[in-house]
Parts: C-alpha cells; sequence; structure tokens
C-alpha cells in the first residue's frame, strides 16, 4: 500500500513504467522512486522484472513487478488489477516497451513490420487505454511516452522501427488534445542513442559505433537512462503542468 498521508504529493501517485526492467524504462523507475512514487514495473522478461523491483526496494522504494506482454491486453489489464489492489489506482504511465529492427527497405518482411507496428505502437496504445480511466476518475495524471529520434531525424535501415515511433508521437499529440483539459498531461521523449542493453545488442550486432554517435553528438557522450529518467520525473511533477504535447528531445543536442 501507498504511505499514507504526506507532504510529498509524489506518495499517492503511482507510477507504471512498462519495459521498466532494463533499460530506459528502469532509469525511469529509479527516478520515479526517488522522487517518492510507487513504481509499478511491467516487462516481457519476468525474471528481470522481479530483480530490478528487488533493487529498487533495497533502495528504499515501494515497488510492484509484473510480467507482462505489452501487446496482450488481457496481460497488461491483470496487472494494473494487482498495481490498484497492491499500491492504489494509476497516476502516471511511462511507455518504454519496446523493441528495434535494423534492416534496408527491400529486406523488410512483412511479418517485421507487423511485430515493430505491434509491439512499439499497438502496447503504447493498449499501456495508456488501460491506465487512463484511474487518471480520469482523479482530473491528474501523467502520461510519457517513450519514441525515437530515430522518428524526427530518420534513420537508414530503420524504416520500420521509425514508422513504429513516429505512431508513437502522432498518439501523443492526439492524447494531448483529449486528456490535458481533464487534468492529464502527456508528453513524449524521442532519445538519441541511449547506453542500455538494446544498445549494446546492436553495439554486437555491428550496426551501431557508440564512440562515432559521441564524437558527433554536441554534447560529446552517448545518452544514459539517468537522463531519460531525470526528464520522466520532471515531466511528472506539479512542476510540469503546463507542459503537454510537447516531443522533448533527450538527445544531447544531436536533433535541434
Ligand atoms: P531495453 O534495455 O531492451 O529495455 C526494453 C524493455 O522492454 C526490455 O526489458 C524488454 O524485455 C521489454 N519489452 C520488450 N517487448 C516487450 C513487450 N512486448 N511487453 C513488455 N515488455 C517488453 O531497451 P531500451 O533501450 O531501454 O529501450 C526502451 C525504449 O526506448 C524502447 O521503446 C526503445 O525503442 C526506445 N529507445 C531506445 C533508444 C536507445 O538508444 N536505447 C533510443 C531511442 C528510443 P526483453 O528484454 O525481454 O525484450
Amino acid at each position: 500500500m501507498s504511505s499514507g498521508r504526506t507532504d510529498n504529493p509524489a506518495a499517492e501517485r503511482v507510477a507504471v513504467i512498462t519495459g521498466g526492467a532494463s533499460g530506459i524504462g528502469l532509469g525511469a523507475a529509479r527516478h520515479l522512486a526517488a522522487a517518492g512514487h510507487p513504481v509499478a514495473l511491467l516487462d516481457l522478461d519476468g525474471d528481470a522484472v522481479h530483480r530490478a523491483a528487488a533493487d529498487l526496494r533495497d533502495d528504499g522504494a515501494t515497488v510492484s513487478a509484473h510480467e507482462v506482454d505489452v501487446v496482450d491486453r488481457a496481460s497488461i489489464d491483470t496487472a494494473l488489477d494487482k498495481v490498484r489492489g497492491e499500491l492504489g489506482p494509476v497516476s502516471v504511465v511511462v511507455t518504454s516497451a519496446g523493441i528495434e529492427a535494423s534492416a534496408p527497405f527491400v529486406d523488410i518482411t512483412a511479418e517485421d513490420w507487423e511485430r515493430l507496428l505491434t509491439v512499439n505502437l499497438t502496447g503504447t496504445f493498449h499501456s495508456i487505454q488501460a491506465a487512463v480511466p484511474d487518471m480520469l476518475e482523479a482530473a491528474w495524471g501523467r502520461i510519457i511516452t517513450i519514441s525515437s529520434m530515430s522518428a524526427q531525424s530518420g534513420a537508414p535501415d530503420r524504416a520500420h522501427y521509425a514508422a513504429s515511433k513516429g505512431g508513437v508521437i502522432a498518439l501523443t499529440k492526439a492524447l494531448a488534445f483529449e486528456l490535458s483539459p481533464k487534468g492529464i498531461t502527456v508528453n513524449t521523449i524521442p532519445p538519441s542513442i541511449i547506453v542500455t542493453p538494446m544498445a549494446e545488442n546492436s553495439v554486437k550486432e555491428g550496426t551501431l559505433d557508440l564512440g562515432a554517435v559521441a564524437g558527433m553528438t554536441p554534447v560529446r557522450r552517448a545518452g544514459t537512462p539517468d537522463d531519460v529518467g531525470a526528464t520522466c520525473a520532471f515531466l511528472c511533477s506539479d512542476g510540469a503542468g503546463f507542459i503537454t504535447g510537447q516531443t522533448i528531445g533527450v538527445n544531447g543536442g544531436w536533433y535541434l
């Protein structure tokens, strides 16, 4: 259960983070927990999500953890019912669950196209729609989608990935118009390269050179989950209540 009356409003605002077991989602969870939010981690990787939850609890956080496939609406609904029972209604959603792929456009199969769109875009739709009734009831909420700079700048060999993330940006803007009058802000973070297990896989596959990325980034480094997590925590604060429908670049100046 959440911790009762407190001077910190975050303590009563349960934050659900999809993809919360790893990388950017885990960074968001750490920063939201540090701000005082009870956090619920939803992730496809059941072992990793429980390990991440244990680590956060060791740091004093209030955490609920669930194995969920964001493509499977029933698994999200079941997890959120448990979250409501354990922590209370959902006030914040960060959608970080996602997958990437790289292939020349002519080699992208219909199955790969469908898979990227389904996990990255439809999964985001399900995750938000399952949680938003709690925010409407409270007339307060924060939704942050994790899109990708590749949807702003374009990216070679990433047509399916960039298209899925462009859809996330458009979904975010549409929801901001619809939900902001009801007290819910909706923003998207389209990161540049962030050093996470996903990025490390691309390094192993030879499709990403982190040194080259750092050299071409104005701040001269790749990003970290903390860079994105800190922005998430700010966007979830009361101080960010006038920020909605925005595409907040966390990219070291790579895309201006
Ligand atoms: P990550 O370290 O791989 O974390 C993503 C997490 O989401 C993993 O734990 C993954 O589980 C989980 N996941 C994948 N499919 C899922 C599903 N269907 N249902 C529930 N959970 C699922 O990747 P990341 O780098 O943190 O990426 C997080 C988000 O940021 C993604 O949407 C990604 O597209 C976006 N992004 C990343 C970068 C970057 O450079 N890292 C840049 C721009 C945007 P499994 O490990 O079991 O697959």
